[in-house]
């Protein structure tokens, strides 16, 4: 039976430098839940604490209702899939798999069969009998997952598995341990910095920076609702834009002017007042005629995507955005030179506090 994760408060220094800044979040019995940042964020770091490979200096890691704080790393009941692989290479694909069975004395008759399973479910029972140098990137990452799911841990920990696998075979694993993973409903915890393969493969996402959480959601409410800055221009891509609050009604309608040169009212979550930012995807642009109201621009490039058309529009104030438009909602691609007006659905785009560290939308 796997185990729920409770991530409570959990700190880590390195001298001075606190690398995991105060950490919670609850992992639920099954889950699929992926820590993402940029580089150096503290997402490593923080897994190798719920292994056991890190001390927790502050705070508590729980499976289920039980500290884990104090208990080896080989006794927490865990799989791990590395970067690297760190399978072992003198030995075969069936040894490699089967050497967490032996370490754990489980009875010899009940190897086999375990050992075959766990290959089969990875589709590599083929190749039990190669060594590691004789299989390929993605094979070997196949062995590693095998022998991390072979033990029947409570809970799987994987540390960047797919960053040494080509773009095509990254998208093909990505799909095999996501269904694996649903089969076997293991508690799962996924360290990336890559945004697509966190959208891809999760059931909710951390976004780590500078060892804090900035938002643990779905992957869909992380795209459409980015609660900070950072998030929205971390996941996606965002066009990010200064104006001020110029009135606020009683029933919460602000008065937004933006410095591009355009007004436009919209209700808030929180009354605010003075500067905000505002964050509009690509594909929230509408564009329109010039004659319609909304933010007079003028298509500076355009690049053709197949499925949409990517547009660079320079605004009045010299800021450039950019704008998405669907190819099969179009008859003709727009020309550089020419006249548009930006539009949104306000209940769309985001507001943002001055400093960005809060949503009001
Ligand atoms: P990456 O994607 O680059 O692996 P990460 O988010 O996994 O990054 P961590 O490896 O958790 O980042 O590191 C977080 C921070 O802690 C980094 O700034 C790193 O330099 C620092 N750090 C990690 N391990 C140590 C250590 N043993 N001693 C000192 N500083 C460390």
């Amino acid at each position: 039976m796997s185990h729920t994760v409770k991530i409570d408060d959990v700190v880590k220094r390195y001298g001075d430098f606190v690398a995991v800044d105060h950490i919670s979040c609850d992992i639920q019995q099954g889950e699929f839940f992926t820590l993402l940042g940029p580089s150096g964020c503290g997402k490593t770091t923080l897994l190798r604490m719920i292994a056991g490979f890190n001390s927790i200096e502050e705070g508590r890691i729980l499976f289920d209702d039980k500290v884990i704080n104090n208990i080896e790393a080989h006794k927490r009941d865990i799989g791990m899939v590395f970067q690297n692989y760190a399978i072992f290479p003198h030995m075969t694909v069936f040894d490699n798999v089967a050497y967490g069975l032996k370490a754990r004395k489980v009875k010899k008759e009940e190897i086999t069969p375990r050992v075959m399973e766990a290959l089969k479910l990875v589709q590599i029972e083929n190749l039990k009998d190669r060594k590691p140098s004789e299989l390929s990137g993605g094979q070997q990452q196949r062995v590693a997952l095998a022998r991390a799911i072979v033990i029947r841990p409570s809970v799987l920990l994987m540390d960047e598995p797919l960053s040494n696998l080509d773009a095509k075979l990254r998208v093909q694993m990505r799909t095999i341990i996501r269904k694996l993973q649903k089969d076997l409903n293991i508690t799962t915890i996924y360290v990336t910095h890559d945004q697509e393969e966190a959208l891809a493969i999760s059931d909710r996402i951390a976004i780590l920076n500078k060892g804090k959480v900035m938002q643990i959601d779905s992957p869909e409410m992380i795209y459409k609702k980015p609660q900070n800055l950072f998030v929205a221009g971390f996941i996606g891509t965002s066009n990010f834009m200064d104006g001020k609050i110029v009135k606020m009604d009683d029933d919460m309608t602000a008065h937004i002017q933006l410095d591009a040169g355009m007004e436009f009212k919209m209700k808030l979550k929180k009354k605010a007042e003075g500067p905000i930012k505002m964050s509009v995807r690509p594909e929230q642009f509408i564009i329109n005629d010039s004659s319609v109201y909304g933010l007079k621009g003028e298509i500076s490039l355009y690049t053709f995507l197949g499925d949409f058309v990517n547009y660079e529009v320079k605004l009045p104030n010299g800021q450039i955005v950019e704008a998405n438009e669907y190819t099969k909602d179009i008859d003709f691609v727009r020309k550089p030179g020419q006249k548009v007006s930006l539009t949104f659905d306000t209940e769309k785009i985001s507001i943002f506090n001055a400093s960005g560290t809060e949503v009001l939308s």
